[in-house]
């Protein structure tokens, strides 16, 4: 039986209870986050628990904890469960008042929800397909929302097209994956949409923009139309739990020559180089 933490407590998954008046169930008025975990280790978790602590200051919710309660409390589960590989995803919500008001509660505690699953990290690509949807999201993409609903309808319009991923465009520029960010290589540079309120921030991009830059690869963090997406020469997404997957078919047309990359290739290296010296993994 997993254990999980919520509101101060320690106690079966089974046991953990929300009230139908819960903000995050009548509003969806919460924020979320997904932290990997390599043989215990947490990776990079400091910069999740700043997102974390960015996306609570963008929906104006005080954050319950300090960033290094935040690690403790996490490492806590950790410790609870294997020593493998697993995925923590904390949730905290502006909590359940006795009645369903727009305007913020006074006085009402939030609710913090911790669990770990198990993970099962990429161990190679051979490449993956993906289709393109529409971006229909709002205009605060930056905040790890638990508002998912038009990111849920794109990965369902994927999956049900067989597709790993669906690529959002938004009048006319590629903006992210439903799950993940986006990647293209275009004249063998390697280029990646850069940060506004219309991504999200990405751990996992950031870490592989700092790979890169550590190995002297160039690469430009600059808007990238739909038409580019479609002529690149590679295409990857990026996340915690996909790494870095080669995207290599997109609404059924293969991208550059069909096959796995190069560039993709020495990125997944380095990769996986740095998860090796940060968490011996
Ligand atoms: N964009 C969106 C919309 C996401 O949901 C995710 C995964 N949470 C990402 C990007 C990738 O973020 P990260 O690398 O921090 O997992």
């Amino acid at each position: 039986m997993s254990t999980v933490y919520f509101n101060g407590e320690f106690m079966p998954l089974e046991s953990a209870r929300v009230s139908v008046l819960d903000r995050g169930f009548v509003f969806g008025d919460g924020v979320y986050e997904v932290i990997p975990v390599y043989a215990g280790c947490l990776f990079h978790a400091q910069e999740h628990l700043q997102r974390l602590a960015n996306s609570l200051a963008l929906i104006r919710l005080p954050n319950p904890m300090t960033l290094e309660e935040w690690e403790a409390l996490c490492k806590d589960l950790v410790v609870r469960h294997s020593k493998g590989n697993q995925i923590i995803y904390i949730q905290v919500t502006r909590g359940a008042p006795e009645k369903r008001e727009h305007v913020f509660p006074k006085d009402t505690a939030p609710t913090v929800f911790v669990m770990t699953s198990p993970l099962t990290p990429p161990t190679s690509y051979t490449g993956e397909t993906a289709i393109t949807h529409p971006d229909i999201r709002w205009q605060h993409c930056d905040i790890k929302s638990i508002n998912l609903l038009a990111n849920v309808l794109a990965r369902q319009a994927a999956a049900e097209a067989g597709a790993a991923e669906a690529l959002l465009i938004r009048e006319g520029h590629l903006m992210e994956g439903s799950s993940s960010n986006v990647f293209i290589v275009e004249n063998d540079m390697i280029k990646t949409p850069p940060k506004s309120n219309l991504i999200l921030p990405g751990i996992t991009r950031d870490v592989l923009l700092g790979v890169l830059a550590a190995a002297n690869i160039p690469f430009q963090e600059t808007e990238l139309t739909e038409a580019q997406l479609r002529t690149a020469q590679e295409v990857w997404i990026a996340s915690s739990t996909r790494e870095l997957m080669p995207i290599t078919k997109i609404d059924g047309i293969e991208v550059g020559d069909g096959r796995v990359g190069k560039h993709w290739q020495g990125a997944w290296e380095l990769y996986q180089a740095h998860k090796q010296a940060v968490c011996q993994a």
